[in-house]
């Protein structure tokens, strides 16, 4: 297998992880002048993803505290590559659904996400420090997995970029959820890294950029699911079923049926090229549903005055797609 230099995927990288992709397709995401008319006259807008999904705000109140980011050294040669580029892109800030998150939370203290060389592969979410950390030793392989799977498969030129993407999202999410349910002291039962797959699910269903479309979104998400996949050993001694997580092929499935849940008009390519059990697929729309309202049950009486809302109007943003 031919490697690309690091300097030329490190190139494409940049643009991609801001747009979403090497052709450059797509920029800064704009409102659809029609939805101002829908919020009330002391309202502004606050993004909270994909067209028509908009958060009124009541600029006169308080929000919660803002996001803090931060993009640490690196000092192995290979990584410091890649934090010049997170640095320079602010790739966390960026994301579409910290965006749309930012500020929406009474939290008792800022949240703040790191970007840093761990030592190790992972991301973090730190309770004492209020801090997440995603290491840019993950960010590297995942793009040495992504490019691995485009090279052998003769995949678009920007697949790669865009794989290291949607998992960084899905991961930042994931690591979000773990936050959210520290600082607001949510109940969790059964295991939390469950609990907290479906929030990246869930936001990245619903929460994603305006310019991209449910194919778009869907691939993302199984870019994710790959990756859960590849974390997957097939066989297992004991000790892997007392896991905190439950195993790879197991969250693998979990998030095709989350998908697949939401919207199975758009989503139906899931079940038709079987990464989905049909037996599995007939009830992911009740569980994608009960997903999405415990979720936002758990999170409404958390948000800043600036954002409050109904359930039934949280429900638009947060519930079932249709
Ligand atoms: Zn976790």
């Amino acid at each position: 297998m031919q490697l690309r230099s690091v300097g030329a995927w490190m190139l494409c990288w940049a643009v991609g992880l801001q747009v979403g992709g090497c052709a450059g397709t797509g920029g800064p995401h704009a409102l659809s002048p029609g939805h101002t008319a829908t919020v009330p006259s002391d309202a502004l807008i606050h993004d909270a993803g994909r067209t028509g999904m908009v958060l009124p705000t009541h600029a006169h109140r308080p929000a919660g505290p803002a996001f803090e980011f931060s993009y640490l050294p690196a000092i192995s040669p290979g990584l410091t590559k890649i934090q010049a580029r997170v640095r320079e892109l602010d790739l966390i800030r960026r994301l579409p659904e910290i965006q749309a998150l930012d500020g929406v939370f009474a939290l008792p203290r800022p949240l703040r996400y790191v970007t840093a060389e761990c030592g190790e592969l992972g991301a973090f979410y730190r309770p004492g420090r209020g801090e997440i950390e995603v290491c840019y030793e993950l960010l590297e392989t995942l793009y040495q997995r992504g490019l691995k799977q485009q090279l052998e498969q003769h995949l678009e030129a920007d697949y790669a970029v865009r794989y290291t993407r949607a998992n960084v999202r899905f991961v930042v999410l994931h690591e979000t959820g773990h936050a959210l349910v520290d600082l607001l002291d949510l109940p969790v039962t059964g295991r939390q890294e469950d609990a907290v797959d479906q929030l990246a699910a869930m936001l990245m269903l619903h929460f994603s950029s305006s310019e991209e479309t449910p194919a778009q979104v869907m691939e993302n998400l199984r870019m994710a699911a790959d990756w859960l996949l590849s974390r997957a050993a097939g066989a297992y001694d004991l000790d892997a079923y007392a896991d905190e997580h439950a195993l790879g092929e197991q969250r693998y499935f979990n998030l095709q049926c989350l998908i697949y849940g939401t919207d199975p008009a758009d989503y139906a390519g899931i079940v038709d090229q079987g990464d989905l059990p049909a037996a599995r697929a007939r009830g992911c729309p009740r569980e994608a549903r009960a997903v999405g309202q415990a979720w936002l049950r758990l999170l409404l009486p958390h948000v800043s005055p600036r954002y409050r809302m109904s359930e039934d109007k949280a429900l638009q943003f947060f519930g079932p797609a249709r």
